[in-house]
Parts: structure tokens; C-alpha cells; sequence
């Protein structure tokens, strides 16, 4: 009991001193030459150069650093706190609406507007506050086939404006439903996500971070480099239950709110490399900005940012989202809406264009968790879980889709045409199959020390079935990319899973990584270290599944290559949780008595491989294999005993005269058997 009390009176003196850095930083403005010397101490800056100068937070060793470097920053607030006072006397904050009144006029506005209004708290902020948002549709209680748009606002606690443009928009939508003909269109054709406070902590205490002090806008795990504070990707309750929301949804179109400027940004953050989707990225950005009349310009111009929430949107769900900063001013917060509402009502009309499919299981007709790749990006999207719908912007023209889902043959779509006012519709219907491999990228940093901004891949490379594409993870970086639920890699017979590096001319060396187990937040299992391809076993680190892998490199190369570091393809799982894809059921699998054990190697093979496999016991043997479609193969397996004694056997089976794909062999040995998939790669 003791020892607990004293670890709790150490845990919060360790919160509040890191309270108290937080509230140790002082507001400075600094010239735009100062952009490269900020960049490099990875600084939390408001307002960017695009703006004039920068406004930055600063700590005490920063100012010190900035000092010695040869800058004099301009010190306009010693601390935030003192910020907020001054803020305070000047009525700052009076005419803004606080977190208890916009979340008991959603409830209150909810219950008048049953039909099309409903307040979803997506989770809790680390004081418990509820992330709460107002989901917006007809028959809103009903998932519909329709694009999702989401306003974000405040996820910087104290950028106030932010919060009111999503929740009186929110109100705007109730108020006009059925007597405004466009609004109620919007409504009816869309589903509307207005969701206030990301940051409900910060909002209430007036800060920028929440309550861990960590910038929430740097913590998202997309090109994450451990700016604002942030511990890892996705380190804070307020992002994961972001993340878990993106998840759950398909997002076609976004903004985050921001104070202060009149200025949309696009993608990257990270980089001023062009975004694959530059051309709709472009489109649609400008519509809004027109419509607000707002200036347009790349995020990255403005300062560089790692871990943004526009990033992860885009770069891991293939959805848009901008960054749109506004005025700060509580006494323009009406003519703010009014510039804004104009470029939220452009957006609801927007997301009905571009592309409209549907993706469900050939067999069984359910919809499918998918990812569709289109002709041109380097960057999926993915269907919403429930219906399989899938809604994604695109230029007007003809495209060619990549549908594919885990343990399913993709399927290619080609020209499905997208014209101004006609959306492109398709209907992928997947045949159950081979091959089971890496789904979404969850976080990714493809560390660039120098930032040189010279890596020439993407991490959705990393994504599907082998094909020579590299996602090069940078000297020292990493990836973790996740299976999906249902399809972790379990702990099998022999090796559960193959990491595949890339080989080709510009970098034909192979590259030494270390591979990691966990869940989506951590990866903390060593599975192992390999230098180019190589199998693994979780048995190894003794992890029984794993939805997620996170890939370090660990090569020591240069960092300013095009390709540096480990040049990752694929991740093929070898042994799935997945309901096996033969259609021959696959009887219970008895726990295997101590000394019962199967290997396959080489595991993928070409052509042929050994399986070993030790008998504690005397048995009657059975040894079976089935392709995909649960056919029995008759071929290739070599004459064997069927009482063995116990001890090591062997069986070769040479796949020469079978097509590449998934093999499922079977072994019984008594009253125990075992399972498990095994790859031809030809
Ligand atoms: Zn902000």
C-alpha cells in the first residue's frame, strides 16, 4: 500500500513539473530568417513567416540557443500564463462559448433535430472531458452510403475561433434543414461530422497543448518526428480517439480550424515535396479558400511541422484535409463564420464528386474493409468498415482502381470515367484468395537528420503484396504498419511472417533493420534483426499475435539519399488469425502435447521446401495439402510412412507444377494436428 502511495506522490510530482515547463514558455517573435534555426530545435511556432514574422513558444534553453546562434528574440509574453491574463482583461475570452454551453446546446440541439442530429462522444480527454461531436444526416441514425465531411476545430486549446466555426455551423445545419433548399441537399447527400474540441482540456484551461503538455497537432503518427513535445506517435488520448474515429469512418473531405490568419494550407507539413494528389489537393483547396476569400498556400511554406493532423488524414487515409487558419479576434467571430460558412457549404457540395464504388466479398455478398488504389497516386483509400462504401475526389477523367482486401485476390477496374457533376461509380466484388500482407500505414517516419527532404517514396509503398516498390525508411527511421482487425499475425508453425526489402538499381544493397511487435501505440517486442528479406517467428520474442509491426532501420546509411535506409516492399504473414482462406473447414486444432512441433522452410519457397516436423509420440500420420480454394493437392508431396515413431521426420513437396499462390497443409499425428500456410513465390 505504502510503496503505491509513494508512487503516486511521485507520478504527480513528475506531471507537475511537467505542468510547469509547459507554463516555463514564453511568446517571442522572431524574423523570417530565423525559419532553419526554429526547424532544427523542432520549436512550437504559431504564426508562420508567410505571415511576416514568427510567433513562437519558447522555452528558457531555446531563447538561450536562439541567443548564442545570433537571433534576439522578441519576448512579447514571459509566460502563457501571463498571455491569458492579459488576454482575460481585455475580455478575450467572454464572447466565445465555453465547453459546457456548446456541448449542452449539441445535446439540447440533438434532441430537436432528432431526424438529422446526433451527439456522439468519439472519447474522453485525459481531465475526462468528452470529445463530443455532432454527426449530421438524414436518417442520421442510419449509415448511409454517402461521403463523410468532417470540421474539426480546437485542437489547439486556445485557438478559440477555431472551435466556434464547426459548432455554429452545426447549429446553422439544424436551424435551416427543411426550409434552405441547399442546405437541406447537403444534409441529405452527405454525412456531416462537426466536431468542436479535439483539445477540450486545453480549451477550458486556455492553452495550446493538453493536459500532458503536449502539442496535439504534432502527435499524429504520419511523418511524426517527436516535435511539440510529443512522446511517440500517437501518444495522447485525444489522437488516438482521432485516429480510432478515422478508422471507423471513410473521410472524403476536411478541415482542422486554426487561429490566426485568413490562409488555407495544403499538404505536406513535413515536406515541400508536391503531394500525389496535388491536382484535386489544389481544386478543391482553392475552391474554399475563393469562397472564404482566403489566401492558399502549402503548410511547409509556412514552417515546416511534423505529426499534423492533415498529414495523417491524407498521407495514411487517403482523405483531404486542409489546415485553415482564421482570425483570433472574439469581436469578428460572426464575419469569421460568415467567410467560413461559405467554404464549408462549397465543401458539402464538393465530396459528392470524384469517385462512388462499393467493395463486398464475392461469396457472401458482406461488405468489405477495403483499400482502392488509383491511377496517379501513390495513396489509398479505404472503404468504410460498415458499408464498404467508398467516396474519394478526384480531377475530372478516367481512372484505373487496385481493389484488394486482406486474404482476397485484388481486383483492377479500369477506366471508370469522372466527369464535373458525374462521379465515377464502381462495384468491386473480391474473390476470397492468396496472400495476406501489410493494410494501413499507422505511423511512419522516414527520418531525414540532414533535411534534405531527398527520400523519393512514399510509406503506402510499403503496403500489399511485393512489387519491387520500396518505402525507404531514411537512416534511422521507421514504420509501423498494421494487418487489420482480424488478420494478426499469429504464432505458428515455424515462421510467421516475411519482410521483404526492395532491390533495385539505384540501391541494390540489402539493408539491416530491426522488426517490433504490439499494439497500434506500442511496439515494444524485438521480434528480430535481419539485413535484407527475411522470415520471422514470433515464437522467437514469445509474442502469441500481432496486428502490428513497426520496422526501424537500423543500416547506419548516409542520410541524404534518395533511398536511404532499409528499402522496405512488403510484409507477407505467413500465419494469420484470419479464418483460413480453403473453404474445407479445418477441424479444432487440439493443444499440442509438449514436443509436438511443425516447421516449414523455406517459407516462402520456390519450388520446393521441407516441412519438418517432431512426434513425442509413436503416431498414425495424415499430411494433406490444399490450395486457396480448398482443393486437395495431389501433387508434389513425396511417399511417406503412415505410422511414424517418435523423433524428427521430413517431407519435401516440391510446388513445380502448381501455379504461385497460398498452400495450406494439415498434419494430423494422433489425436493432435496442426495447420498453417505456406507461400509458392515462382
Ligand atoms: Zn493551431
Amino acid at each position: 500500500m505504502k510503496s503505491h502511495h509513494l508512487l503516486a506522490i511521485l507520478i504527480a510530482a513528475l506531471l507537475m513539473s511537467l505542468i510547469a515547463q509547459a507554463e516555463d514558455r514564453g511568446v517571442y517573435r522572431l524574423p523570417p530568417d530565423a525559419r532553419q534555426a526554429l526547424i532544427e530545435m523542432k520549436a512550437t511556432v504559431r504564426h508562420g513567416s508567410l505571415g511576416g514574422d514568427f510567433i513562437a513558444e519558447l522555452t528558457p534553453e531555446q531563447v538561450e540557443k536562439l541567443r548564442s546562434w545570433g537571433f534576439e528574440p522578441d519576448q512579447l509574453f514571459a509566460s502563457i500564463a501571463e498571455e491569458m491574463e492579459v488576454f482575460r482583461h481585455l475580455g478575450g475570452t467572454d464572447e466565445f462559448h465555453t465547453y459546457d454551453q456548446m456541448r449542452n446546446d449539441f445535446y439540447a440541439y440533438a434532441a430537436a433535430h432528432p431526424d438529422i442530429a446526433q451527439v456522439v462522444a468519439l472519447g474522453y480527454s485525459i481531465e475526462n472531458r468528452e470529445l463530443f461531436a455532432m454527426k449530421i444526416s438524414d436518417n442520421v441514425a442510419v449509415e448511409e452510403d454517402e461521403p463523410e465531411v468532417v470540421f474539426w476545430g480546437n485542437i489547439h486549446g486556445n485557438e478559440y475561433t477555431g472551435g466556434e466555426l464547426p459548432y455554429l455551423y452545426a447549429l446553422y445545419l439544424c436551424n435551416e434543414y427543411g426550409s434552405n433548399p441547399a442546405v437541406t441537399q447537403r444534409v441529405n447527400n452527405n454525412e456531416i461530422w462537426c466536431i468542436p474540441m479535439i483539445n477540450p482540456d486545453g480549451r477550458v484551461h486556455g492553452q495550446r497543448n493538453n493536459m500532458n503538455g503536449v502539442d496535439l497537432n504534432r502527435d499524429f503518427g504520419y511523418q511524426w518526428d517527436g516535435w511539440g513535445g510529443s512522446w511517440y506517435p500517437f501518444s495522447q488520448i485525444e489522437t488516438r480517439t482521432v485516429r480510432e474515429f478515422c478508422l471507423a469512418s471513410n473521410i472524403t473531405l476536411s478541415t482542422t480550424f486554426h487561429c490566426s490568419g485568413d490562409v488555407v494550407f495544403y499538404q505536406w507539413g513535413y515536406s515541400p515535396k508536391v503531394a500525389p494528389d496535388y491536382g484535386v489537393i489544389f481544386r478543391v483547396g482553392q475552391r474554399y479558400a475563393n469562397a472564404a476569400t482566403y489566401a492558399f498556400e502549402n503548410s511547409w511554406a509556412d514552417y515546416e511541422t511534423h505529426g499534423e493532423l492533415l498529414d495523417f488524414v491524407y498521407g495514411s487515409q487517403g482523405g483531404l484535409c486542409y489546415t485553415v487558419e482564421v482570425s483570433s479576434s472574439s469581436s469578428m467571430v460572426n464575419q469569421t463564420f460568415a467567410r467560413n460558412q461559405a467554404g464549408m457549404n462549397i465543401f458539402c457540395d464538393l465530396a459528392g464528386e470524384g469517385l462512388h464504388g462499393s467493395v463486398m466479398d464475392a461469396g457472401t455478398g458482406q461488405p468489405l474493409y477495403a483499400a482502392v488504389w488509383i491511377s496517379g497516386s501513390a495513396i489509398p483509400s479505404y472503404t468504410d468498415p460498415e458499408l464498404g462504401d467508398l467516396h474519394r475526389l478526384v480531377l475530372p477523367g478516367a481512372y484505373n482502381l487496385k481493389v484488394w482486401a486482406n486474404g482476397y485476390v485484388p481486383q483492377t477496374i479500369n477506366g471508370v470515367n469522372v466527369s464535373y457533376g458525374a462521379p465515377g461509380q464502381f462495384q468491386a466484388a473480391l474473390q476470397l484468395g492468396t496472400g495476406e500482407y501489410a493494410f494501413m500505414v499507422t505511423s511512419a517516419n522516414q527520418e531525414d537528420p540532414n533535411n534534405s527532404h531527398n527520400n523519393a517514396t512514399h510509406p503506402a509503398y510499403a503496403l500489399g503484396a511485393p512489387d519491387g516498390i520500396p518505402a525507404s525508411l531514411g537512416s534511422g527511421g521507421f514504420i509501423v504498419l498494421d494487418m487489420g482487425e482480424g488478420h494478426e499475425i499469429v504464432n505458428g508453425p515455424g515462421n510467421d511472417f516475411t519482410v521483404t526489402e526492395a532491390i533495385f538499381a539505384q540501391d541494390p544493397n540489402p539493408e539491416t533493420y530491426r522488426v517490433y511487435a504490439g499494439d497500434a501505440y506500442n511496439q515494444n517486442s524485438l521480434i528480430g534483426t535481419a539485413t535484407g528479406t527475411a522470415s520471422f517467428d514470433l515464437e522467437s520474442a514469445g509474442v502469441n499475435s500481432t496486428r502490428y509491426l513497426k520496422i526501424v532501420d537500423a543500416s547506419g546509411s548516409s542520410p541524404n539519399l534518395r533511398f536511404a535506409g532499409m528499402d522496405l516492399d512488403a510484409v507477407t504473414v505467413l500465419n494469420s488469425a484470419a479464418p483460413s482462406a480453403t473453404h474445407e473447414p479445418i477441424s479444432q486444432i487440439p493443444v499440442a502435447p509438449e514436443g509436438f512441433a511443425v516447421s516449414v522452410a523455406p517459407n516462402p519457397f520456390n519450388a520446393t521446401t521441407t516441412i519438418r516436423y517432431q512426434l513425442p509420440v509413436a503416431s498414425q500420420i495424415k499430411f494433406e495439402i490444399f490450395d486457396c480454394s480448398g482443393r486437395r493437392v495431389e501433387a508434389g508431396l513425396t511417399r511417406m510412412a503412415a505410422w511414424q515413431e517418435a523423433g524428427i521426420h521430413e517431407l519435401r513437396f516440391n510446388g513445380s507444377s502448381l501455379a504461385s499462390g497460398i498452400y495450406i497443409y494439415r498434419l494430423e499425428a494422433g489425436a493432435f494436428a496442426a495447420s498453417a500456410k505456406m507461400m509458392l513465390l515462382k
